[in-house]
């Protein structure tokens, strides 16, 4: 996830501490690491932020950065699991007066990759909702178990405050049945829950929203195609403020070409590789997710590197470069013709925001589509949503940095701030 914590934002004492409950935490927990953020949700500032990585080894590594002055502290110990890890981050939150027992934490928000067709909006997380988090698991093995033991570990530190469900698949709920569905035999799919049901929402939700803003219009007035380009990357069709398509599917792996999957292929590649390559699921399964895409191409899957070798005429990273591009103009196009009209294109992540040689190929030769970018604007680098199109341009294109953090202290806070106000 693309952190942008803000420049140190220091609220000025008396304001710190008054006791309202506007701070909320929000917590990004995977199978072996835990990302956190702290924010005051009076201006959305940043008050810590921090990871710990490698939980269950012996080199587990926390680092913890107070983002209202102070200097970033690592420590590299053993922790043994996702409790250990929380009370950690809990200890370093309270160095600097913001533990977790402070009252004015008004809740935690959980990032939570799959809700299914069930979840379409943030939740407060009681029973219930575990269990159809945990009833999720086939669709998420790798991800959903890992949120629902950060999860229940917060609860077991915290019972009494509220704790919130946001969930990458929400927003893209919106989607017709048209684009939802595949074309395979309805009984199947349904009796698997086989069908599309995108990632990235809660970056495409507010990156969307953010380019609505850029133009100065109302989101409901507004058709934007958001290119979510990190090392997991995205398309997003989104009309008037909610999604008609998304490129991801029941699974990240679809879609465009990203880091190490392969986005789009033929799915008889699978049965060959069986058949005639002789291998086994789990072996494909890590292929296509792990060794495939920009590091299947050319062996490496950052985009600066390739860029890098690009430049000194390296010819395997040219053509995983520009097999990469030839994907996202054909994802910019089609979602150009499932939008009819569009007014802008976004792009956001890693890739997105950083890599000007990437947004320059995608769009150059769409100019009969209105799309262009000004390669001066295009050069221009920054932390704010900014324009790359030229000035009379017809379809605008931006480059809006995503804040997942925010928009998830976003959705908890307007879900539970009233209550504590
Ligand atoms: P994720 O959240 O999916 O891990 P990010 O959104 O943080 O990913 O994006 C990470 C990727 O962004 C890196 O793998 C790299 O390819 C790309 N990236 C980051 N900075 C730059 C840069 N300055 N130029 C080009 N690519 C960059």
């Amino acid at each position: 996830m693309t952190a942008h914590p803000s420049p140190a934002t220091a609220l000025p004492d008396e304001v710190r501490s008054a006791p309202l409950a506007t701070r909320v935490l929000v917590l990004n927990s995977g199978s072996s690491s835990v990302k956190y953020q702290l924010l005051d949700m009076r201006d959305g500032s940043r008050l810590a932020a921090g990871l710990v990585e490698r939980i269950g080894e012996e080199t587990s590594r926390l680092k913890h950065t107070p983002l209202t002055g102070g200097e970033s502290r690592e420590q590299i110990a053993p922790i043994a699991d996702h409790e250990a890890a929380l009370k950690a981050v809990a200890a370093e939150l309270a160095k600097d007066g913001l533990g977790l027992d402070s009252p004015e934490l008004a809740a935690i928000g959980h990032r939570v990759v799959h809700g299914g067709k069930t979840f379409t909006d943030p939740t407060v997380i009681d029973d219930s909702v575990l269990a159809e988090i945990e009833r999720l698991i086939p669709v998420a093995p790798l991800h959903n178990p890992a949120n629902l033991t950060g999860i229940r570990t917060a609860m077991a530190l915290r019972p009494d405050l509220p704790q919130v469900a946001v969930f990458d698949t929400a927003f893209h709920t919106t989607m017709p049945e048209s684009a939802a569905r595949y074309a395979i035999d309805v009984k199947t799919a349904d009796e698997h829950r086989i069908r599309r049901y995108g990632f990235h929402g809660t970056s495409h939700a507010y990156v969307s929203r953010a380019t609505a803003e850029l133009l100065g219009k109302a989101p409901q007035d507004v058709n934007v195609i958001v290119l979510h380009l990190g090392n997991g990357a995205s398309a997003s069709a989104v009309r008037g403020g909610r999604c008609v398509d998304t490129s991801m599917g029941l699974t990240p792996l679809e879609g465009l070409v990203m880091g190490t999957r392969s986005g789009d292929m033929d799915p008889a590649v699978i049965f060959h590789l069986m058949r005639v390559g002789g291998m086994s699921t789990d072996e494909i399964d890590t292929l296509l997710n792990k060794k495939s895409g920009l590091i299947g191409l050319c062996g490496d899957n950052d985009m600066r590197e390739i860029r890098r070798r690009v430049d000194e005429g390296d010819e395997r990273a040219r053509l995983a470069f520009d097999i990469y591009i030839h994907r996202l103009k054909k994802y910019i196009g089609a979602y150009y013709a499932v939008l009819g009209r569009v007014d802008a294109i976004a792009f956001t992540a890693g890739v997105g925001e950083n890599a000007a040689p990437v947004r320059e190929a995608a769009i150059a030769g769409l100019e009969e589509l209105g799309l262009a970018v000004d390669s001066d604007l295009n050069a221009v680098r920054g932390d704010e949503p900014r324009l790359i199109s030229p000035r009379d341009a017809r379809v605008a294109v931006a480059v809006v940095p995503t804040d997942e953090e925010l928009e998830i202290a976003t959705q908890t806070y307007a879900l539970v701030g009233e209550s504590n106000a």
